[in-house]
């Protein structure tokens, strides 16, 4: 075993350094496997239900009426999560859009819009309005209210309830911290902070964010109250092999509402051809939750050995797990490089490209990527990122297979290794 990372370039010294973690781990991963084998069950288990057979992976084009394969696909998806309903469609072209096609199409003008959890993830807040934007919810005389946490990261329910009045038709919740500091919540929180609101308000529509958070626990948002749940396909529920797409499931008034909204009034899910992607969603799917264990043990391996090695990691080495992104700070420019280089260079797609900080759009400072990817952007497979700035903390994601992320970050940290950055 030593050979083959050595002729990979990691150093005996850094592999062993590593295996110490692995073995410490060992129960823990177990448990990740327990999560894996309970939601491979559930998802083949939807996936009979439904009769899926070869005819659902023909595909279709133009119009797209009476697509098998997507329609059977929706079906499955509302089973497995626990909706009356589901749209999932390459038409929706990421997360961004499936949460702006869910808030966009269930608000009406008059409506106000509550997130109980503080700001939410950047992109939202042009699709909300909160920066002034062309087509926000507020463009369309649809008004938000936001009630932060409180400092240890818990629900104010105080002044969550204070915030809730008659205009107040939809709460967001979103689940994962995505690039903030605070704690991702788990299922059993978010089942509370619903509890909670529907007490004072039955009538609200619950949403939740679920970006990163698929299958990282044996229960989902649904099954804890909640109206709908919104995700990406190239993150968690794709597999890593869905090229494209988004999806809502929930209430059936909830997404029908979505569907006219995404193609046309009268016309919501009979259009909407599913072309030649429909089988990668299948299989993405049925692959799902053993990607999304792979990507979890990625993240607590990183968070053992960074943290051994006295770097803050949020999370940290033992608290449980609710989404799979791991923030390491890494507390100098060239450390945080050094990361990325390795990320990079463990990847099995553009492995001999070094990458570089760089100006991007909408960012102050620059930033650097790492990314070796087969789907473009895709953050289920092995990527990290950090904007280069005090504290130089790196966001760390995804992972196909374990054994790749655990090469992903062997070879981060031989990287810090030779450039002096860490003792072992
Ligand atoms: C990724 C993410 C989004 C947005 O998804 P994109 O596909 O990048 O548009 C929204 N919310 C959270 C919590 C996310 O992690």
């Amino acid at each position: 075993m030593k050979e083959i990372y050595q002729q990979l370039g990691i150093d005996e010294r850094v592999f062993a350094y590593g295996q110490q973690f692995e073995e410490k781990l060992k129960e823990r991963f177990q448990q990740i496997d327990q999560t894996a084998e309970y939601n491979q069950l559930k998802v083949i288990k939807a996936m009979q239900m439904h009769k899926v057979s070869a005819e659902c992976f023909m595909g279709s084009n133009g119009y797209g009426y009476n697509d098998l394969g997507r329609d059977t696909l929706e079906e499955v998806y509302a089973e497995c999560f626990r909706g009356e309903a589901a749209l999932v469609r390459p038409q929706i072209t990421c997360g961004t859009h499936a949460l702006a096609l869910a808030l966009l199409s269930n608000l009406r003008p008059g409506d106000e819009l509550l997130s109980p959890v503080g700001k939410p993830y950047d992109t939202l807040e042009e699709v909300i309005g909160i920066r002034p934007s062309d087509g926000s919810l507020a463009e369309y005389g649809i008004s938000y209210r936001q009630v932060d946490l409180l400092a240890d990261g818990g629900f104010d329910y105080e002044n969550i309830k204070k915030a809730i009045h008659e205009k107040t038709k939809l709460v967001t919740i979103q689940r994962s911290k995505g690039y903030q500091t605070r704690p991702t919540f788990s299922v059993a929180q978010i089942g509370e902070l619903i509890s909670f609101i529907k007490n004072i308000k039955p009538d609200i529509i619950c949403m939740v964010d679920n970006c990163y958070g698929e299958f990282v626990e044996k229960k989902e948002p649904l099954e804890v109250g909640a109206d709908m749940m919104v995700g990406s396909l190239i993150k968690n529920p794709g597999g890593g092999l869905a090229p494209i797409g988004g999806y809502i499931v929930g209430k059936k008034e909830c997404v029908d509402h979505a569907a006219y909204r995404l193609t046309s009034p009268g016309l919501g899910k009979e259009v909407g051809a599913s072309l030649g992607v429909i089988q990668s969603f299948y299989q993405g799917l049925f692959l799902a939750p053993t990607v999304t264990a792979a990507a979890l043990k990625s993240a607590i391996f990183a968070a053992n050995i960074y943290e051994s090695l006295g770097f803050p990691v949020i999370p940290n080495s033992w608290e449980s797990r609710h989404d799979i992104i791991q923030a390491v700070t890494l507390k100098s420019k060239e450390a945080l490089i050094a990361f990325c280089k390795g990320i990079q260079a463990a990847a099995p797609v553009d492995s001999h490209v070094v990458p570089e900080p760089w100006a991007m759009p909408g960012y102050d400072d620059e930033v650097i990527m790492a990314a070796g990817a087969f789907v473009q952007g895709s953050s289920i497979e092995l990527s990290a990122d950090g904007p280069l700035r005090e504290p130089f903390a790196v966001y760390f994601q995804g992972g196909l297979t374990w054994y790749h992320g655990k090469l992903g970050i062997l070879m981060s940290l031989q990287k810090l290794y030779e450039a002096g950055l860490v003792n072992l």
